[in-house]
């Protein structure tokens, strides 16, 4: 019998912080590693990912009651609320109502996919409880910035996990120093360590640090994930999606 995939939600306290570009790139990533890896949009009330990945206006067919992913053209089959709904429509459901949607999406006919990166939510609502105690992932990965508001944030997100039983595979640092777009030169307007040392404290691994890249944003916009490409930022995509790879195989998925 085919074994479902094991399921790793990108979390973060709060919104804004890079969570879905991190979604887009590290499942892109994996597949570049040779990991059949999906991608589920749990981010039911703020669907990115069609966008990020060029996958807006398609819809998902059925197979029975089940939704068959679409295919993105990098690699990653991949479903979202975003391909369900017109564009711009408000997504506006009880907790409930969104907990299932959660299930449909993870329930789907995901074919030889063994792992599903999740792009949560931002906070620690229903979607997230849903994933918790429904879904039981392997293990969870937390997106903070280095400012300590966002940390404060991160810490909220990585003790509903905790509380869950749920492992923190680790931090990344996103936005970390900003990359100037003329000569690459990094500097840090917000500072720049502030995730890798709360990693410290709270005992948690430090995967690395992305930084603040017009590159990075434009490209995003566009559909076409760094780490899909050989520019200046796919490295550090790739080299946390190597973490991510050894972590699940060592945890069995
Ligand atoms: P979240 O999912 O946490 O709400 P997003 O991934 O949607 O955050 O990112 C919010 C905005 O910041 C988007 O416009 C995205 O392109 C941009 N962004 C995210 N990470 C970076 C980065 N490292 N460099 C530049 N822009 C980024």
């Amino acid at each position: 019998m085919k074994t479902k995939p094991v399921i790793i939600p990108i979390a973060a306290g709060k919104g804004g912080v890079g969570k879905s570009t991190l979604s887009a790139n590290l499942a892109v990533a994996m597949a570049r590693l040779g990991r059949k890896v999906g991608l589920v949009d749990a981010d039911i009330y703020g669907p990115s990912q069609p966008r990020l990945l060029s996958t807006e206006g398609r819809r998902p067919e059925a197979e029975g009651n089940k939704m068959i992913p679409v295919q993105s053209p990098y690699g990653v089959p991949m479903l979202s609320m975003g391909h369900l709904v017109q564009p711009g429509q408000a997504i506006a459901w009880r907790g409930p109502m969104a907990g299932n949607a959660l299930g449909q999406l993870i329930d789907a006919e995901w074919g030889d996919a063994n792992v599903l990166i999740a792009d949560m939510p931002p906070g620690t609502g229903d979607v997230q409880l849903s994933m918790v105690q429904k879904h039981k992932p392997i293990g969870a990965v937390i997106v903070s910035t280095p400012q300590d508001l966002a940390l404060i944030d991160a810490t909220r997100a990585i003790d509903l996990f905790r509380t869950s039983d749920v492992p923190i595979i680790g931090i990344i640092e996103n936005m970390s120093g900003y990359a100037c777009p003329h000569c690459g030169e990094i500097s840090d307007p917000f500072g720049s360590g502030g995730a890798e040392a709360a990693a410290k404290e709270m005992g948690v691994p430090f995967l690395g640090r992305i930084p603040l890249a017009m590159d990075i944003r434009a490209a995003s916009d566009a559909g076409q994930p760094p780490a899909a490409g050989n520019g200046p930022y796919a490295g550090a995509f790739m080299s946390i999606a190597e973490q991510l790879a050894a972590w699940i195989r060592t945890h069995g998925g």
